[in-house]
């Protein structure tokens, strides 16, 4: 299909400085949790979105220096030739594509607390970043920088920057966000020098701007360089002369990079989760930037829709459309909008189970896109799938599993029938996509759904629960079980492992809400699962129920196991809004207890340390507790010997987080008929690699 023409802006070549990128998708820096020692992982990932029709492709932060090491999360280094040597596998992998590569080199200051290197973490006045913030938390404080670390501190841009351009980068970056150590100096909060580097605005730009000059003349003007900044904070900051310290400090700076990045300063709001923000949320923050600059500016903000994009460039915001988490769900997204295949696009969906995996300290995964991070391992690609496979497949279950298998197993070439139960598609999305913030989840469904529609190969049923018997009658070469996982009533001890059933009246599970039970209230919600689900069903109930009772207190009480609400989804950005909505519905939220007792009347409580007792009124009682996998169906038929291969898989195989079942589907989608294949490993370069390649 040709491209439609509202979207040409977007395919315009951009000049940054001396390069010129061919179209406006930029994939701004982004953390992927492949460090040096994944260059070959870490140069497909990178290569397969060029491949895919973005312009610009950066790799994640990179050390400048090993007094900048943010160990035990993933980092990038450029510290020496076999750094040059890794990267170089990424840049020739973007550059096959006809795209600009980009690396943001970076010294992470305060907020690296150096736990490998133990170098002293480096800081303009001694103020630490986020140090009481769970996952960041250190008993490391950082030094005062004197007139001999900063000058270190140039001259390590200036041989990153050397080393950067021998690796084959385009575009270099001097980062200036996120709480990292060239941010600190234009910050008065952290900034509080009495030399020419602190004090004044101008004072506080210095070093950005000597950072800026270092880069550029290291590379004799070969390079583009570009400043990436963070705008929430300084934006927000009286200045005399400007409308903000942030239009201060860009006017400063106007002609100084040959591109600005602009984002927020912290990741909940700069990779902000779709429960609590929509498409587009800087822009209120970045707007002003071409008012100040003629320079191109680049900026975020998980945008999926064409026409929002383009929407950016015509009405002066952005020159050029930053995505990180929108070309990690879909790295084709560019190339899909250029050949007029916009409903094909994978659209992310905001749910950070990518910037999870970076918290985890572990390769970048995905709940949209199974293959990310296994372009190299396991030879996955997003868009092709070998047409190796024949006969007829029935799949069981039409949940993100479900679906997931079907479309691989008809993209490989089998003739698929999906049979569901229920009378929609969709599975756990089903009840989950109508809790509060968690609509777009349903993308997970929808984008399946409208690809599996398209083909010839695939025969979709629902209202069709299988029993054993049916499926042995159906007849199929290959079975795959993808029938979910169920919610268990189970209280939990001190140490979190699950009791037996609680036998009372009104316990309910998820599942229970899921086929339409609408608790009496009081209601407690009882949490030990910690993830998204039991906050958002405490909302949702607060909503339902009329939230706060007139003087009779909180009609919801969020009880957790953990210290706070939400607690692992501090890993996916979500733990501040969880807690801001809880409060603004008026549940009242308990931290560090356990449930002990109830009996339809009252709730029994005990500190998690103390064992202190509690006792709240509730007339209903809903537990989010563990899930238990399994399936009967799958029992039934492993008992007799059939001509069929039989395949569990989903939460069915491991209940998780919808991003694993989607994965184990895909793979066992890839693997149904075939030997499995060993994931390859990858290694780092080293000294000696070097040497004998110079021999
Ligand atoms: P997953 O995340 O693994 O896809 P879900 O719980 O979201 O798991 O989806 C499982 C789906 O399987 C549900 O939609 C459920 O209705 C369906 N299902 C369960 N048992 C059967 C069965 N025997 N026949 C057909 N569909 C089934
Ligand atoms: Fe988007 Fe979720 Fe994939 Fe991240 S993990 S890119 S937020 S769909």
């Amino acid at each position: 299909m040709p491209r439609n023409r509202r979207y040409d802006v977007l395919f315009e070549p951009v000049r940054i400085g001396p390069k010129v990128a061919k179209n406006r998708f930029y994939q701004v820096p982004h953390a992927s949790g492949m460090t040096n020692a994944a260059p070959h992982a870490r140069a497909a990932f990178r290569g397969m979105k060029a491949e895919g029709g973005w312009g610009v492709v950066c790799t994640g932060a990179c050390s400048v220096a090993p007094s900048s090491d943010d160990s035990p999360f993933p980092f990038a280094t450029m510290w020496d030739e076999t750094d040059v040597r890794s990267h170089a596998l990424m840049t020739e992998a973007v550059h096959a594509h006809g795209a600009l590569a980009g690396v943001e080199l970076w010294h992470g200051g305060a907020a690296a607390v150096n736990r490998t290197s133990r170098v002293a973490p480096l800081s303009p006045s001694g103020v630490p970043w986020m140090a009481t913030h769970v996952g960041f938390m250190s008993a490391q404080r950082p030094k005062v920088m004197d007139a001999h670390d900063i000058r270190d501190l140039i001259r390590w841009h200036a041989d990153a920057a050397v080393m950067a351009e021998r690796a084959g980068f385009d575009i270099l970056y001097v980062y200036a966000g996120m709480g990292y150590l060239p941010y600190q100096f234009l910050l008065s909060d952290y900034n509080k020098r009495t030399d020419a580097y602190g004090g004044s605005v101008a004072n506080r730009v210095r070093l950005v701007a000597e950072l800026i000059d270092a880069v550029r003349e290291a590379t004799h003007g070969r390079c583009a360089v570009a400043l990436r900044i963070s705008m929430q904070e300084l934006r927000a900051r009286h200045s005399e002369v400007a409308e903000s310290e942030g239009h201060e400090v860009v006017g400063l700076l106007r002609d100084a990079p040959d591109l600005f990045d602009v984002k927020m300063d912290y990741s909940a709001y700069d990779c902000s989760p779709s429960r609590f923000t929509a498409e587009g949320t800087h822009e209120p923050v970045i707007s002003f930037m071409k008012q100040v600059t003629d320079r191109p500016v680049v900026g975020v903000g998980r945008f999926t829709s064409p026409d929002t994009m383009a929407g950016m460039v015509r009405r002066g915001v952005l020159d050029l459309i930053g995505g990180a988490r929108p070309s990690i769900a879909d790295p084709f997204l560019p190339a899909k909008i250029d050949e007029g295949r916009e409903e094909d696009i994978r659209e992310c969906i905001g749910c950070n189970i990518c910037i999870s995996s970076w918290h985890d300290g572990v390769w970048v995964r995905c709940t949209q896109n199974p293959t990310a991070g296994e372009e190299w391992r396991r030879r996955w690609h997003p868009e092709v799938v070998a047409r190796d496979g024949k006969g007829q497949t029935l799949v069981v279950g039409g949940g993100p599993a479900g679906l997931e298998a079907a479309l691989t197993l008809a993209r490989r070439g089998h003739d698929v029938v999906l049979a569901e139960a229920a009378s929609e598609f969709g599975g756990r999305l089903l009840y989950e996509t109508a809790l509060p913030g968690l609509r777009q989840w349903g993308r997970v469904a929808d984008y399946r759904l409208g690809q599996l529609r398209k083909l010839p190969n695939v025969s979709l049923y629902t209202e069709s629960r299988l029993d054993a018997d049916a499926v042995r009658d159906f007849g199929a070469a290959e079975v795959v079980i993808a029938t979910g996982a169920r919610w268990m009533a189970s209280l939990c001890g001190a140490n979190e492992l699950p009791t037996s059933p609680l036998d009372a009246p009104r316990v309910y599970t998820p599942d229970d809400l899921a086929a339409g039970v609408v608790p009496e209230g009081p209601v407690a919600v009882f949490d030990f699962d910690n993830y998204y689900l039991g906050s958002a069903v405490a909302e949702a109930l607060a909503g339902a129920l009329g939230g706060v009772l007139g003087g009779g207190g909180a009609q919801i009480t969020y009880i957790t196991t953990a210290g706070t609400a939400g607690a692992w989804a501090f890993m996916t950005n979500e733990q501040p809004g969880i807690n801001a909505a809880l409060a603004a519905r008026g549940v009242a939220v308990r931290t560090l207890e356990i449930v002990t007792g109830f009996d339809g009347e009252m709730l029994s409580l005990a500190q998690i340390f103390s064992g202190a007792p509690a006792r709240i009124a509730a007339r209903s009682l809903v537990i989010v507790g563990q899930r238990a996998g399994g399936s009967a169906l799958y029992d039934a038929l492993a008992e007799t010997v059939h001509d069929f291969g039989v395949h569990l898989t989903g939460d069915a195989l491991a209940p998780g987080a919808i991003a694993h079942a989607v994965y184990q589907a895909h793979r066992t989608a890839r693997e149904v008929g075939k030997d499995k294949e060993l994931p390859r490993r990858d290694a780092p370069f080293a000294m000696r690699d070097i040497a004998r390649a110079a021999e």
